[in-house]
């Protein structure tokens, strides 16, 4: 498989933008909340098992992929009455950065670009996962879809990004686990689209073939 380093030509890169979870952080820790924790939670409420608590799940994530309903944490409260936010504030401590990722974040700096991180995480699990990683520390800016009314897979998002940050698209990288979302930012005419193979850390590398692609950021460094 051909490695990416080689195909970022940094003197060409103004801005990079970086995508949270799956990218820099561990994507084990949402897998664990959404599969495990919740389907537990859920059964518990609706005195069932948690076989078809996570089939009555499943179904329900499946409908509302690629939506901007599915990263909202106020729609799943409401929806399954369960308190999503408390739950996972109990569960913090498992919140962790995928390997050497504040290593890249520093190296992106080092080099003097504008790094921007860029998620679809609802503004409450971003304060989490901030307050428990310090990430805002090593980035210049966080946007999230949720303020812009638009996931990072639909054709709206990329222009009202570009508005409000104010970059050079062809001068712009995107770092990112969601092939959808690469995707899309590639329409939409970013300099560069690079793909995470192994967003979950407990799950083996998925094969990208659509686009540039690295097991984890730490081989961006
Ligand atoms: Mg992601």
């Amino acid at each position: 498989m051909a490695r990416v380093t080689s195909s970022i030509a940094w003197q060409d890169v103004e801005t990079v933008l970086v995508d949270m979870d799956g990218t820099l952080l561990d994507l084990a820790f949402d897998n664990y909340f959404w599969r495990r924790l919740v389907p537990a939670d859920f059964a518990r409420l609706h005195d069932m098992s948690i076989e078809d608590a996570e089939r009555d799940l499943a179904a329900r994530y499946e409908r509302l992929q690629g939506r901007l309903e599915w990263y909202c944490i106020d729609y799943w409260s409401r929806e399954l009455r369960i308190d999503i936010r408390m739950l996972k504030w109990q569960h913090r401590h498992l919140i962790q950065y995928l390997p050497r990722a504040p290593e890249f974040l520093a190296s992106v700096r080092a080099r003097g670009k504008r790094l921007l991180l860029v998620t679809n995480a609802h503004r409450g699990a971003l304060e989490l996962k901030v307050a428990q990683t310090g990430l805002d520390r090593h980035v210049d800016g966080m946007v999230s879809s949720h303020d812009l009314d638009a996931p990072k897979e639909s054709a709206e998002f990329w222009p009202l990004l570009q508005r409000r940050e104010t970059f050079d698209p062809a001068r712009t990288i995107l770092i990112e686990d969601s092939l959808p979302v690469l995707s899309c930012a590639r329409t939409y005419g970013l300099g560069g689209t690079i793909a995470v193979r192994r967003p979950d850390s407990q799950q083996p590398a998925r094969v990208v073939q659509e686009f540039p692609a690295v097991d984890g950021v730490g081989e961006l460094v």
